[in-house]
């Protein structure tokens, strides 16, 4: 039976089997300053101290804010687009990943997270040349960034019809204001739009125009540093396309990062208060998308060598193994 607090933060669990309640429960007491540990399995890491209410989205909050964006706007489709803007250089062209292009990746990619969407890719390519947008060089890698909220308009007439949203994936770098020094992504849940960049050149790893220190985590080759940026960011803005805020529950992809080093700690996947908005939109069974989400990690860790891939698929094998066994006494709460 669920109590009134679990079913504040992630809504009524009723229509679920039982597996499924175990696992949304594993949120339980998130709203305590000394959460019970329900999570044996040391799947979801809580964030203490709590955050101040005013940050906090629950499920509930999400559904009301969600229900009440629906009476005012027109019903979304179900296909996240994907636009990349260049133009890109012949090694970007040429990526490879398990036998896919970049863009096929990406679209795979985001089609396991998202499992139940649709997701496409908008070819060809558009320069951003022919995007109506404000430029500047930042001073400390004179390097040309773009103002990424620019680019949302564009974006949103480029969304066809049977669109939920479009995520331009930018060769240039983005700001997001004119006092601030860079952005990985920024997303428009208002214009259904979102960008997302290489983050080739964040302005806290330079000095002097030079590159002091590189992200990500030693042995990480560039390949597997760019797709983890990419993907990271493309998962991470595609759900506040859904209309998730930033987490402050859990170690989540969805916790707020103010530089990359940060955006690089965080874990590849939702914590089950995210996980429970995403599943109410997507429709998947939790199961099934964990199983094509780490066929595409084993496809990652084939491609690159990178011990955050390796890591994110042993945390997924962690979490089926909960999963098959949840009725198990090993398990039992
Ligand atoms: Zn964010
Ligand atoms: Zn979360």
């Amino acid at each position: 039976m669920q109590d009134k607090s679990s079913n504040y933060v992630i809504g009524s669990l009723k229509k679920f089997d039982d597996v499924t309640q175990k696992f949304y429960q594993l949120s339980g007491g998130c709203l305590q300053s000394t959460p019970p540990s329900l999570d044996r399995c040391k799947l979801f890491t809580p964030i203490l101290p709590l955050a101040h209410p005013i940050h906090r989205q629950t499920y509930s909050q999400w559904k009301y804010s969600m229900f009440v964006n629906t009476m005012f706007r027109r019903k979304r489709g179900r296909t996240l687009y994907l636009l990349p803007i260049g133009p890109f250089p012949d090694s970007v062209t040429a990526t490879e990943v398990a036998g896919l292009s970049l863009w096929e990746f990406l679209r795979d990619f985001a089609s396991a997270f998202f499992h139940g969407l649709d997701v496409r890719v908008l070819l060809p390519e558009v320069p951003l040349e022919n995007i109506n947008c404000t430029k500047r060089v930042h001073e400390n890698t004179n390097q040309t960034q773009v103002l990424v909220g620019d680019l949302f308009p564009f974006l949103q007439k480029m969304c066809p019809p049977d669109g939920h949203s479009v995520v331009g994936i930018s060769w240039t770098d983005l700001y997001p204001s004119e006092d601030l020094n860079f952005v990985l992504g920024e997303a428009s849940f208002v214009q259904h739009s979102a960008a997302i960049s290489f983050g080739r050149f964040e302005p806290k790893l330079y000095k002097d125009g030079q590159r002091v220190r590189e992200c990500g985590s030693e042995g990480e080759d560039e390949k597997a540093v760019m797709l983890l940026k990419l993907v990271k960011s493309l998962c991470h803005e595609s759900c506040h396309l859904m209309g998730l805020a930033h987490c402050v529950f859990f170690q989540c992809l969805m916790n707020e990062s103010s530089s990359m080093e940060q955006a690089f700690q965080q874990p590849m996947f939702l914590c089950p208060v995210c996980l429970r908005k995403l599943q109410k939109i997507c429709r998947f069974d939790i199961r099934e998308r964990y199983l094509v989400l780490r066929e595409m990690l084993l496809k990652c860790r084939e491609a690159v060598e990178s011990q955050y891939f390796a890591d994110s698929a042993e945390w997924l094998d962690r979490c089926l193994s909960f999963l098959d066994n949840a009725d198990e006494e090993e398990f039992r709460s």
